[in-house]
């Protein structure tokens, strides 16, 4: 059995007009971004030197993206070790 849901990120509401439509099957698109995702995906024996370049800037975006969030999770959590360690030792000194 086959199901054919549609991926939530990618779906163009009928009322919408898509920004991007794939070259290789006319599927809508809501972004360029997803819409070079979805070619590089779908479609990579039969895409273009330009679409697989696309595809490849996409995915460097997607790992940037990725990394940055890292990154901020790291700065947040170093926040919050920090400050609970200055409070403890101000509280140590207080009452130590
Ligand atoms: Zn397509």
């Amino acid at each position: 059995m086959t199901r054919n849901l549609p991926d939530p990120a990618t779906d163009v509401p009928p009322d919408e007009e898509p920004t991007a439509v794939c070259a290789h099957c006319e599927r809508p698109f809501r972004s360029v971004h997803a819409r070079d995702l979805h070619v590089g995906e779908v479609h990579e024996a039969e895409a273009t030197e330009t679409e697989r370049e696309r595809y490849e800037r996409v995915i460097e975006t997607e790992r940037d993206d990725l990394w940055l969030f890292h990154a901020r999770t790291v700065v947040a959590l170093g926040v919050v070790y920090s400050t609970t360690v200055i409070l403890y030792m101000v509280v140590l000194g207080q009452f130590g």
